[in-house]
Order: C-alpha cells, then sequence, then structure tokens
C-alpha cells in the first residue's frame, strides 16, 4: 500500500529545522505484514529528542530513514501467528521489539534484547529484512516503529494493547516518555515510599519520571532544569522543590533542602553536566541512575573513592528497565486512577507536515510533548 510518512534522507546538525526540512513527508511504498507481523494504522506519535539525536547525528542510524519511534495505533490487519493482538485493537507502540529468548530475554530483561536492538540498529523489523521502500529503494525503520507515518508494518512484539477506555491520542506518550521515566524511578531505581528523589531535565522523559515518583511516594521531589517555565509546571505537578541547574549554588541547594543529599537522583538532559550535578547531590549511601542518551563520545570524570567511601550506587536505565506487556498495563491503571496523569505532559498537536517546526520547538528544551496527530 502506499502511506505517508516522514522519511530523514541526510542529517542535519542543527536548526531551524522548518527551513533546512531535514524530514521529508513521502510517499512511501507499505509491503503487507509477514509471519509474526502486524499493520497498524498511526493514531498520534511522540516527538522525542531520541528522534532529535538521529536528525543531527548524535545517534547516526542508516538512511534514509523513516523517522518516529514513540505512538499509538489501531491494528488493521495481522500475519500468521500473531496472538497477542487482534485488528481493531488499540495499541501503544514499544521500540524494542524482543524476541522472548535470548539471554536478556530470558533474564526478564526485553528492554536489552540482543536481536531487538540488532535490527533497531540495522533499520530493520525483529524478523528481519524492510517493509518500506520508495521506487524500488529501501527505506528504514526507525526502531521497528516508524511512527511518523500513517501506517507502519512492526513486529507483534512491538505491539501492547492499551483498551478503549483512554484517549488513544494521549496514550502515544506510554511507548517511550512514560515507560523511560516511570520505569526509571519503580524498576532500575526501585525508590521506597519516603525517599527523596531529584529529577533532572523535565523534558517528557524527565516529567514522567515526576510523575512516577509522586506514585512511588517518593518525598521530598527536588526538579532541576534550566527553563523556569519547565521548573514552573514541575511545582504545578507535585514537585516539592525546584532548583534552576544554571544557578551556581544549585547542588548545594539540593543538599540543603534534603540534609545531605537525595536518596536517588535520576538524569534526564544527557549531558555530562547534568550527570556531574545528579552524582554531586545524591547522598552517602545514594543511588545515581541515568537514562540520559549523551554523544558517544562523551566521558564522564568520577571520583572512584565515592563509590567506595561512600558506598554509591551508579546505574543506567534503558526504557525504564522496562517489561512492555507487564509494565504499559500498570502505567495505563495509575492514569485512568488518576495518579499519573500523563496528559499534562502533553504539549501541542501537529500535522504530518508541520513536523519539522515541532523539532525546532523540542529542541529549544522549553516546550511539552508535542504529538503529531493523524
Ligand atoms: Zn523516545
Ligand atoms: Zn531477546
Amino acid at each position: 500500500m502506499k502511506i505517508r510518512s516522514a522519511v530523514l534522507r541526510e542529517m542535519v546538525a542543527e536548526g531551524p529545522f522548518a527551513d533546512s526540512k531535514p524530514l521529508v513527508i513521502s510517499e512511501l511504498e507499505l509491503a503487507p505484514p509477514g509471519p509474526g507481523e502486524v499493520l497498524v494504522k498511526m493514531i498520534a506519535a511522540g516527538l522525542c529528542h531520541s528522534d532529535l539525536s538521529v536528525i543531527t547525528g548524535v545517534r547516526p542510524r542508516p538512511l534514509p530513514m523513516a523517522l518516529g519511534h514513540e505512538a499509538s495505533g489501531e491494528v488493521v490487519e495481522v500475519g500468521s501467528g500473531v496472538d497477542n493482538v487482534r485488528p481493531g485493537q488499540k495499541v501503544a507502540l514499544v521500540f524494542v521489539p524482543s524476541c522472548g529468548h535470548c539471554s536478556p530475554c530470558m533474564e526478564g530483561r526485553p528492554a536489552l534484547c540482543e536481536p531487538g536492538n540488532g535490527a533497531n540498529g540495522k533499520g530493520e523489523l525483529l524478523q528481519g529484512g524492510h517493509r518500506l521502500s520508495q521506487a524500488g529503494a529501501t527505506v528504514n525503520h526507525h526502531c521497528g516503529v516508524s511512527a511518523f507515518s500513517e501506517y507502519a508494518v512492526v513486529s507483534a512484539r512491538s505491539c501492547i494493547p492499551i483498551g478503549d477506555d483512554i484517549d488513544p491520542v494521549e496514550a502515544a506518550v506510554f511507548g517511550c516518555a512514560v515507560l523511560t521515566g516511570v520505569g526509571a524511578v519503580v524498576n532500575t531505581g526501585q525508590v521506597r515510599p519516603g525517599a527523596s528523589a531529584l529529577i533532572v531535565g523535565l523534558g517528557g522523559v524527565g516529567l514522567s519520571a515526576l510523575l512516577g515518583a509522586l506514585a512511588a511516594g517518593a518525598n521530598p521531589i527536588v526538579a532541576v532544569d534550566v527553563h523556569d517555565s519547565k521548573l514552573d509546571l514541575a511545582l504545578a505537578l507535585g514537585a516539592t522543590h525546584v532548583v534552576n541547574a544554571r544557578d551556581a549554588d544549585a547542588v548545594a541547594r539540593i543538599r540543603e533542602l534534603t540534609k545531605g543529599g537525595v536518596d536517588y537522583a535520576f538524569e534526564f538532559a544527557g549531558s555530562v553536566p547534568a550527570m556531574q550535578l545528579a552524582y554531586a547531590a545524591t547522598r552517602r549511601g545514594g543511588t545515581t541512575v541515568t537514562a540520559g542518551l549523551p554523544h558517544p563520545n562523551d566521558q564522564w570524570p568520577l571520583q572512584q573513592l565515592s563509590l567506595t567511601a561512600e558506598e554509591r550506587t551508579i546505574k543506567g536505565s534503558y526504557i525504564g528497565s522496562c517489561i512492555p506487556a507487564r509494565d504499559i498495563p500498570r502505567y495505563v491503571g495509575l492514569y485512568r486512577a488518576g495518579k499519573l496523569p500523563v496528559n499534562r505532559l502533553i504539549g501541542e498537536k501537529l500535522k504530518l507536515d508541520d513536523i519539522n517546526a515541532g523539532f525546532d520547538r523540542l529542541a529549544s528544551g522549553s516546550g511539552l510533548r508535542d504529538l503529531i496527530v493523524f
């Protein structure tokens, strides 16, 4: 079938993207779903910093690539052997499909699935190869999803049903922002009620983590960003304190507010200064978690002694250490119960044709989670 899709043809280091238009709205040919695959009609897709990192070359991927990895959609058709979804169901799409039988999958860590991440790196689907082309030339899939497209063929392992009783547009954020942010707090950090938490970097993922820390009963919760508008939003969402990272005494203030540092610090900005701030603001015996994605060449200098002498823990968190089929229904349940109001993180609703300007807004760091609505 013919579909319209936002395709990255070459990387562009800097905006304004509304002028350079790195994403070209193109008519592509989409092959039907093979065994274990699903044809999904896209409902909404989030603009995420990981997409921006592919556009700017911070996370190089094979080109041309149909971009986008956070989305909700409706199942249109299933290939042979698919038994977890059926046509008509609304689904959230997950950006690492898991094979179910590699070592990480068998250890209950599907976010680290080896074939899933291998296929993503090559721009292929989990079952191998491509379903997208233009005039006979292959177009790569982004994270097995390619969400900025009217339709997509994805692995059935990328699809998690969400039910018909929630807004399917808002549900787009469950696949990346919510899975990554809430999961960093409850799965990777395993925050306990009453423990103090620090959230550094208030994009879609960081704000989701803030909601996750609230749901987990963390207190106090300090939120950090460089934009005052984000700090105001964090207070409105329930952060007990906010600190602007540009303040020279930011670390000292966090340590004072939390009587010697936080039990759990979470870094989502994907930068060395943000990680340094998060580590410096963590208390003796505390845990620092990073889910940011810095440039692969970035190095973080660490005082090694502090790990031993202060019994510190540092953890990386990829997609919130999630088990998608377990976690998305749990987070949707919290959302339904009013305990995870992810709808408050959603900003502008854009048309596919306005996607390049949307990435300018994301790059400015001041907006909320903008969605392409199909
Ligand atoms: Zn993302
Ligand atoms: Zn696997």
